[in-house]
């Protein structure tokens, strides 16, 4: 019977390490580069503006088969305002429970990977495909962790079967997700004395005519049938910095969520469609579009070889659709089929008291190593 005593004072560390947007990734990228060293496995820590970090292991093999790529991130969400019972850094272990912020997304499932991968590389096992393991910095804010990295490293990469994302799925399968388009747009005026607002152009004037067209816009897409209906909701607004002052630029932000078959390039062009007819109407009116953030949808073959394999491994009968989106898609561009595979309630994340079961952390260094053993011997 394996000692878990390790994996859990392995969690408790990476959760102790406070990787949210404003620490950085770094801490918790030496907590995993030590642990593997444990293990007399190398990692590489990739740093960039001073905090910020992804780390990345390969485990070569003789190499007749496709490697085995398990990613993870490294970031989690602040704490927030709300009163949390145990500190949100401080990993206390209750009842059976870890408690903290990142318990459960994610780094529960890093722990067992990482123990997973340890205990592999201990056993001496003759693998017949490399395992890649990759955690990622800023997946919760514009996945520039996983840009970077297959920005830069996709070329050094073995031949990939199977693409493991390791978020908590609650040890469902998941292959399919919605993408993401964040867009901010902007309109723009002039200022001037609010006494005589006739000489200038006011921006939240402006953006009332925008928000009345958006009002009636509808995205084109047709239904999907795993995950419904695309979806836009406008959630920010800001304009104005002075009561005496008009303003000359107001702003508001929009989140989409995408269907596999959408284009993200069309929605930006009704946006700057809708721009285009308001200048016409009234050549005074002026704003821009902007993207924050995109990422696609995921649509992973479910009767692909490698799916298959995979739900039988860990003995699922079924794939699931999912309503949030992960870093999948930048790795479905490397080629490899991509599974979302992972300890954890999807529901605790991001919230007070965030906590993960150990029993369930246990449970994944389990699979985790089954699914190894299934594709790489
Ligand atoms: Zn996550």
């Amino acid at each position: 019977m394996y000692n878990y005593r390790a994996m859990k004072k392995l969690l408790k560390k990476l959760i102790q390490a406070k990787t949210t947007a404003e620490e950085g990734e770094l801490t918790a990228a030496q907590v995993i580069s030590a642990e593997f060293a444990s293990f007399g496995i190398d990692s590489q820590i990739d740093t960039w503006d001073e905090n910020r970090a992804n780390i990345t292991a390969r485990i070569k093999s003789a190499g007749q088969k496709g490697a085995l790529l398990f990613v993870c991130h490294l970031d989690v969400v602040a704490p927030g305002e709300a009163g949390w019972q145990h500190p949100p850094f401080g990993a206390v272990e209750s009842d059976g429970k870890i408690y903290g912020r990142g318990a459960t997304d994610m780094k529960g499932a890093i722990a067992s990977v990482v123990t997973a991968i340890g205990r592999i590389a201990e056993s001496g096992t003759k693998l017949q495909g490399d395992i890649v393991f990759f955690a990622a910095a800023g997946e919760e804010a514009d996945s520039c962790g996983a840009e970077r990295f297959v920005r830069n490293y996709a070329a050094q990469l073995p031949e990939i079967a199977g693409v493991i994302i390791t978020e908590p799925t609650d040890f469902e399968v998941v292959t399919t997700h919605r993408g993401m388009l964040w867009l901010k747009v902007t309109t723009k005026g002039k200022t001037a004395h609010s006494s005589a607002p006739q000489l200038g152009i006011n921006a939240i004037s402006s953006m009332k005519s925008l928000l009345d067209e958006l009002q009636d816009y509808k995205i084109a897409a047709k239904s999907h049938e795993l995950l419904g209906d695309c979806s836009m909701s406008i959630n920010t607004i800001s304009g104005g910095k002075e009561i005496n002052v008009v303003p000359d630029s107001c702003c508001i932000g929009v989140d989409i969520r995408t269907l596999p078959s959408q284009s993200n390039q069309q929605i930006i062009n009704d946006f700057e469609g809708v721009i285009a007819k308001l200048k016409q109407k009234n050549p005074k009116f002026d704003a821009e579009v902007t993207v924050i953030r995109e990422v696609g949808a995921l649509e992973t073959d479910n009767n692909c070889d490698f799916v298959k394999d995979f739900c039988s491994a860990v003995r699922a009968n079924e794939t699931k659709a999912v309503g949030f989106t992960t870093d999948g898609p930048f790795f479905a561009s490397l080629g490899a089929p991509v599974v979302i595979f992972g300890p954890g309630k999807p529901e605790l994340a991001h919230k007070p008291d965030e906590y993960i079961n150990v029993s369930d952390v246990e449970k994944a260094v389990g699979l985790y190593k089954e699914i190894i053993l299934k594709f790489l011997i």
